[in-house]
């Protein structure tokens, strides 16, 4: 059974690194990130990202290199309910299981996740970037309605804006059904 190493010990500060070697040695892999380098996660947030604190530790399971690794920073999403501004603090866990290719896929215990990546040499910035991004919430709100409701006054007050949509859809849907046998006619006459 495999375990974090009690303490990492710093070995490097190179994004590339030997995964066997930090493995083998159950060394970590610890750093600093300005946020708006992982240009993925500036596509989706709404301000430049603050640092982002990443703690990696490395150890061998089944003669493969595990990764259990945090992430820490905040991002700003637009939340998607009154399209204002949130922070989103975002506070990632991952076990990752290093493999060098697909036909090792079904060799991955839980509750580790496959990393296809040569082991050798392995970019600590895209498995960050990718974890990132993943941890990010598929669709942002906050978390707190009221929130909204300061930020989009009229959003709650007259007609949730679903419903408003709901509606606005049902109306077209309806136009199209009234168009579609006209449709049908122009296709029979093709024929
Ligand atoms: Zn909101």
């Amino acid at each position: 059974m495999s375990r974090p190493p009690a303490e990492s010990r710093i070995t490097t500060t190179s994004t590339v690194v030997d995964a066997e070697v930090l493995a083998h040695g159950q060394l970590g892999w610890e750093g600093e990130f300005n946020g708006t380098r992982f240009t993925r996660l500036q596509d989706v947030a709404l301000s430049d990202t603050p640092r982002v604190a990443v703690k990696l530790a490395f150890v061998m399971l089944d003669r493969r290199p595990v990764v259990h690794g945090t992430l820490s920073t905040e991002v700003e999403l637009v939340c998607q309910r009154c399209m204002g501004a949130m922070r989103y603090p975002l506070h990632e866990q991952f076990e990752l299981m290093l493999i060098g290719s697909n036909s090792e896929l079904d060799q991955v215990p839980e509750p580790y996740e496959p990393w296809l990546s040569n082991v050798q040499r392995m970019n600590v910035f895209d498995l960050i970037e990718e974890q990132l991004l993943l941890a990010l919430p598929l669709i942002a709100k906050h978390e707190d309605e009221e929130e909204c409701v300061r930020i989009a006054p009229g959003l709650l007050s007259n007609e949730p804006a679903d419903e408003a949509v709901e509606r606005q859809q049902e109306a077209e849907s309806q136009s199209d059904a009234v168009q579609r046998p006209f449709g049908n006619l122009r296709d029979l006459l093709r024929k």
